[in-house]
This record gives structure tokens, C-alpha cells and sequence, in this order.
């Protein structure tokens, strides 16, 4: 058992790495899915949309062929909607609320129409929005993820300059760095951020990190207003022995590499554990095993029943052959000369609920070993902390507190997305970036 690159063939890659989730193939296949639709008087569809994006208007413009309108009910409301289209869990938002499964039939494709329109949009470059003229404001935004470049277009649309500075050398966040490569690509992530800044007056300064060669004090005199979007993104350790073994790896970290490189430069074990049944669990999962990992066994120490991720995502991992160990917690990562060799879990039973309203693991006292050359830990998130506390924002577990109105306790400083509130979807930090720029824009009338 060795971790080792380059396992599969050159069209393998990209076979196993193709979109997971195909568009409509023509103009008739998106109007006849359109046409399904019973355009509910006060949708739960829409409602279940955290940016509340018109979804019966959509589809309507599409089932009338007018698709550039389409596009603009779906960009007013939230300037990702493409990318969104691709990596919401629809299961649990607009297509789970859609009438039809109340009726035991398919619900209507929200997400494919979504796409549908809005990556024609994006491919012919149609301007949907009009800046108003140079108001003389400046705001600096922290982060070029969702919640940022949502921030951004919105005060851009009112005239305001908006310079954002983003750490790594690509914007897009979480899309373009912390997503399964089968969902939405880098070149689309890329494409989808040229097209948000094509507004004008959003200029994006790469490799520019808050606490390294950037200071929020220094933002402040030059800007009139800061909005805070740096999101999250320290992995939780398991603190067990043998988290230091070659071979034990955190999904971030190996989520990012392969949305960094070449996959066939990404190497993986033979036999590997992923630890967690978030969705980063079950994308790094999926990937492993697409990569070539000959078994891949998600490690997950509740039941089903309090997974955080969707069954869709669940059935996705099944799909791709990856096993489920229920009701089992690492315990010790063994290791062989500096490398992994097993991983041992307790057996774990359900007790009373906790705090989240779930009911909460408890130890059997007895335990089981896997035979594993590779571990992906993937335990949730955690905030930047020393980063909240060195600049002197009221926090909650390392999470900059804000007022309803993304107002932190520090003059002319918003905050909004996972860095508030420990990470969600990517269309609630969309949806956090259009309440920050609203708060701005009163802030500076
Ligand atoms: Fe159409 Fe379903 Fe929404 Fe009703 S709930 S408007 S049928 S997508």
C-alpha cells in the first residue's frame, strides 16, 4: 500500500472529473423543462432561496425564450447564481420546496434552468447592469469569495469604487479552492469572477492576507468603509495520536491542492479513510476515489439520521463505490515506519440530544481497526480567531459578531459570510455580501 499520483489514464481525469451534473443539451430540452412549471402564486420555491432569486419569473422568461431577461432576474438577486446553479444543495432549498414533490413527482430543475440562462449570459458577456456614475466613495473589502464579490457588485451598481484584497491568487473563495472538481471547474470559477468585476470599478489586489501585508488600521484611514468577508478556513483537528503520520492529510488542504494542480499530480492512498460526513467529507471522498483510490471508507461517528450532509451527496459517495461506517469515532491513527498504517475507531451508540438538537455520540467501549494508508480528516472548520481578537472585533468562538445590519463593533467596519457565521451554503454568503453593501450604503449617506 503506497500513496502514489498519477493512477489513472489521461482520459480517465477527465472522464471521472467531467460535470456531474450536465446541462441541457438544447434550447428545446430547457423550454420543455420550463414549461412544467405551474409558476406558483407565492412559490416555496423562491422562498426557500436564501438570496431570493424569482423563480417562477425565471422559468417564465425562459418558457417565453427571452433568456437574457431570465438572466436578469436571476443575477439581480444574486450575482453567483450561475455558480450557484452548479454547487447549492438544491435537494434541501428551492427544488425541495417545489409543489411537485408534494405530488410524488420530479420536482422542476430550478438549478439546470438556472444554469441554463445564466452561463449564456456569462459565455456572451451580456452587460444586465449599469453603474451609476463615481460617487467618490471608497470601500475596501476583505476576501474575493462569494461574500465579497456580492458585496462588491452591489456598491459598484451605486457608484462606489470597491478594491478588494484577497490572499490567494485567484478570486471566487470556497468555489474556486474548496469544491469538488466534478461540480463547477477552475476555468468557470475564473470566468464567472471576470464577469461579476466587467461592471467596472471593482479592482481585485491578489496575495494581499489581513495580519500579513495588510492591516485593517491602514484600511481604514484610506477607505471610507471596510467590509470584512475572509471566511474560514483552518481545519479542525481530531486531537488523537497519530495525526502527525505521513499520509494523515486535512480535506482543505487536499481539496485545495487538486483545485490547484494537475490532478494526475494529486496523489492517493490505496486504502483510505475520510473522517466526517460534511459535504467537504463526502467531496473529498468522491474525489479520492476518482483519483484512484482503490477503497474509500467514510468514518462518521453518528447515524444517517444526523449527517450534515444531504442524501443526494450521500448517494453520490455510494455511487462512486465509496463505504459508510456508521456509529464509529477515530480513536488512534497507528503508524509503520513514519507512515499510516490503521486507523482505530471506538464504537459508538446514540445518546441523549445535544445543543444542536441532535442526538450525541457515546462510547461503547469497543473498538474497531482499519487497515488504511491515507486519512483525510475532515472535522468542519474553524475561524481565524487570533485574526477577530487581534483587531479588536467582539467575537463568538472566534466569529466576528455583527448587528443585524453586518455593523461590527468597530467604526466603518462590516462583516459578513462564514467568517460570521462558521460556514454555510455559498448562496448565503452571497445573499450576507448584498446585506453588507445595503448597510454600507446607508452607513455612507
Ligand atoms: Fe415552479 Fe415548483 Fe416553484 Fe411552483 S414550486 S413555481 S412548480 S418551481
Amino acid at each position: 500500500m503506497a500513496l502514489k499520483n498519477n493512477r489513472l489514464e489521461t482520459h480517465q481525469y477527465s472522464e471521472y472529473f467531467t460535470d456531474i451534473h450536465p446541462p441541457f443539451e438544447t434550447f428545446d430540452a430547457a423550454v420543455i423543462e420550463a414549461n412544467r412549471c405551474l409558476f406558483c402564486y407565492d412559490a416555496p420555491c423562491m422562498k426557500s432561496c436564501p438570496t431570493s432569486i424569482d423563480v417562477p419569473k425565471f422559468i417564465k422568461q425562459i418558457a417565453t425564450e427571452n433568456i437574457k431577461g431570465s438572466a436578469h432576474t436571476i443575477l439581480s438577486s444574486n450575482i453567483m447564481g450561475a455558480g450557484c446553479s452548479k454547487v447549492c444543495p438544491v435537494e434541501k432549498l428551492c427544488e425541495g420546496a417545489c409543489v411537485y414533490n408534494l405530488m410524488h413527482e420530479k420536482p422542476i430543475q430550478i438549478a439546470k434552468l438556472q444554469r441554463y440562462s445564466t452561463e449564456i449570459a456569462i459565455e456572451n458577456q451580456w452587460q444586465l447592469f449599469s453603474r451609476k456614475p463615481t460617487s467618490g466613495k471608497k470601500v475596501a473589502i476583505i476576501g474575493a469569495g462569494p461574500a465579497g464579490l456580492s458585496c462588491a457588485h452591489m456598491l459598484s451598481r451605486e457608484g462606489i469604487d470597491v478594491t478588494i484584497y484577497e490572499k490567494e491568487s485567484k478570486g471566487g473563495g470556497l468555489m474556486t479552492y474548496g469544491i469538488a472538481a466534478y461540480k463547477v471547474t477552475p476555468q468557470f470559477c475564473e470566468d464567472e469572477v471576470n464577469y461579476i468585476t466587467s461592471i467596472g470599478g471593482i479592482e481585485i489586489k491578489y496575495n494581499h492576507e489581513l495580519g500579513k501585508n495588510l492591516l485593517l488600521d491602514a484600511l481604514q484611514a484610506e477607505y471610507d468603509a471596510v467590509y470584512l468577508a475572509f471566511g474560514i478556513g483552518l481545519a479542525r483537528q481530531l486531537d488523537i495520536s497519530g495525526e502527525e503520520l505521513e499520509g494523515v492529510e486535512d480535506a482543505i488542504s487536499f481539496i485545495y491542492d487538486l483545485r490547484s494542480n494537475e490532478l494526475s499530480s494529486i496523489a492517493v492512498g490505496d486504502k483510505v479513510a475520510v473522517i466526517g460526513m460534511g459535504m467537504t467529507a463526502i467531496d473529498a471522498a468522491t474525489q479520492a476515489k476518482r483519483l484512484g483510490a482503490k477503497e474509500v471508507t467514510l468514518v462518521y461517528r453518528r447515524t444517517q439520521e444526523e449527517m450534515p450532509c444531504t442524501e443526494h451527496e450521500l448517494n453520490i459517495a455510494k455511487l462512486d463505490g465509496c463505504r459508510i461506517i456508521w456509529l464509529a469515532s477515530p480513536k488512534e491513527i497507528v503508524g509503520r515506519e513514519g507512515k499510516v498504517s490503521h486507523l482505530v475507531c471506538e464504537i459508538m451508540q446514540l445518546g441523549p440530544a445535544d445543543s444542536s438538537g441532535r442526538r450525541s455520540p457515546v462510547s461503547t467501549g469497543e473498538t474497531m481497526t482499519l487497515e488504511v494508508d491515507m486519512v483525510i480528516k475532515a472535522a468542519g472548520q474553524m475561524p481565524y480567531e487570533h485574526l477577530v481578537k487581534y483587531n479588536k472585533l467582539n467575537e463568538n468562538k472566534g466569529k466576528v459578531v455583527i448587528n443585524d445590519k453586518a455593523v461590527t463593533n468597530v467604526n466603518g467596519v462590516f462583516a459578513g459570510g462564514d467568517c460570521v457565521n462558521g460556514g454555510k451554503e455559498v448562496v448565503d454568503a452571497v445573499q450576507a455580501g448584498k446585506d453588507g453593501a445595503a448597510a454600507i450604503l446607508e452607513f455612507l449617506k
